[in-house]
């Protein structure tokens, strides 16, 4: 579903039932009738019926970027109405229609289009952190004269010395095991990459532990962002290019650790449905991809026997709960590790409000959906807040650290309990094996 042209008659299917209201994370948080499925249905329609233009109304735009694209509404929805497609096609007219404003078009084409581009704004980042630069800022009011960007300057971790790709060129061997039990190519996404390299050193010492034979293919980025962007070719574009990227590992499965890069890749085969030279080759991928705890639970996983004296709870991301499917896989490899006491966390499927970068195009509201998120995770009692996305870990994170300032300066109550921190499952998988030597 490329253009709301396209699907007028799902448009058309909202009964107006308002079962949406229910679940949809920026009604609960604004009550605005616009910024719900039903809502944003209503302006689809007309824009779908020749009564409005999505180019001439700035508000229409606003409740249609307001859109998490999480799902929940076509969960509940009686007629199954596909509101955040319907929602993705809108913005990619758009996009057709005005292209991109500038500081996207540079975000999106210039630097998520290859792992080297991105490094540069990452150098400088690490830079900022570790020059004092950031203390500065901080600490002078700097912050608050840069609007948005000083705002969501705190959603970042410490950015670590190297990227994985960086540490993976310094080990020697590459992939390794003489009788494999299979060979998969691990699809290290940008978030993992950069911020989380720790994730991405468990899921390979975890898959190699199960007898995989682990190739890290130069991928680029999924594209996720240039979909809910509305950039449809530039998403084609690096389907393309990954597509051919992994072909060249010979590869029996695609592996990661993000539920989003699972998701946009298992959608290659919709993307490239319409290009002769590739749709096949889409499609097929499409059934190879697997979300590293799906993969080991449907495969089995070596017993992990050393303890790991903690409490945990887990989040589930949109596109790895909703979008696949995939929600009693994380809990089961939570549940196998000895010491580990699992506890479930109410609404675990309410959206962390990162949305990619959600968190930083509409701050505020995702605040407000991240806050709601984070009294949950204060209520479980557990210290370790557990999911399978590195965008999610990257805001809840956000959302602890945010939570730890708020109570040293004695504002409302704490988000959580004290030493909490955000964890991906296969990190603690990986803890036991080592603990069990
Ligand atoms: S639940 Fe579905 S049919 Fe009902 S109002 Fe929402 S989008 Fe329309
Ligand atoms: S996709 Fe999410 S944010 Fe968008 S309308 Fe549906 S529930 Fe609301």
């Amino acid at each position: 579903m490329k253009s709301l042209s396209q699907a007028a008659e799902q448009v058309v299917r909202c009964n107006k039932c308002g079962f949406c209201q229910e679940v949809c994370p920026t009604y609960k948080v604004t009550g605005q009738e616009f910024a719900v499925a039903r809502g944003r249905n209503r302006l689809m329609r007309l824009v779908v019926d020749g009564r409005l233009t999505l180019e001439g109304d700035p508000e229409l735009k606003e409740y249609l970027y307001t859109c998490l694209l999480c799902g929940a509404c076509t969960v509940v929805c009686p007629p199954g109405v596909p509101t955040d497609r319907l929602v993705a096609a809108a913005r990619a007219d758009l996009t057709r229609g005005r292209g991109l404003p500038f500081l996207y078009r540079t975000a999106l084409h210039g630097v998520l289009r290859s792992p080297r581009r991105l490094a540069v704004p990452i150098m400088l980042l690490r830079l900022y952190q570790n020059s004092g630069l950031r203390w500065v800022a901080r600490h002078t009011g700097l912050l608050n004269l840069l609007g948005t960007l000083g705002q969501v300057e705190g959603i970042l971790p410490g950015i670590p010395p190297s990227s994985l790709r960086a540490r993976l060129a310094a080990r020697a061997g590459g992939a390794r095991g003489a009788a494999p039990r299979k060979r998969v190519a691990y699809f290290l996404g940008c978030v993992t990459d950069n911020l989380f390299p720790p994730v991405g050193e468990a899921v390979i010492g975890v898959l190699e532990r199960n007898g995989y034979q682990v190739v890290v293919p130069e991928n680029l980025c999924c594209g996720v962002a240039h979909r809910a962007y509305g950039d449809v070719a530039a998403a084609e574009e690096l389907a393309r290019q990954n597509l051919a990227v992994l072909a060249g590992t010979g590869a029996e499965l695609v592996v990661t650790d993000c539920a989003t890069c699972a998701h946009t890749l298992r959608e290659y085969g919709d993307l490239l449905a319409d290009d002769p030279h590739h749709a096949a080759a889409a499609a097929e991928l499409s059934g190879k991809v697997r979300e590293v705890s799906q993969l080991l639970v449907e495969e089995g996983f070596a017993d992990p026997r050393g303890a790991v004296e903690e409490t945990v709870t887990y989040h589930d991301p949109c596109h790895l709960g909703r979008g696949m499917g995939v929600r009693a896989q994380p809990r089961q490899i939570l549940r196998s590790i000895p010491g580990l006491e699992f506890r479930e966390l109410p609404e675990a499927d309410w959206c962390c409000g990162g949305a990619g970068s959600y968190n930083v195009t509409h701050h505020e509201l995702s605040v407000r959906i991240l806050e709601r998120k984070m009294e949950n995770f204060r209520q479980t009692g557990a210290r370790l807040l557990a999911t399978s996305c590195p965008s999610c870990l990257l805001q809840l994170g956000f959302g602890l650290r945010r939570g730890e300032l708020a109570a040293r300066a004695g504002v409302g109550v704490p988000v959580a309990q004290s030493g909490a921190r955000v964890v991906h499952p296969v990190q603690l998988l990986w803890q036991s094996y080592r603990n069990g030597g």
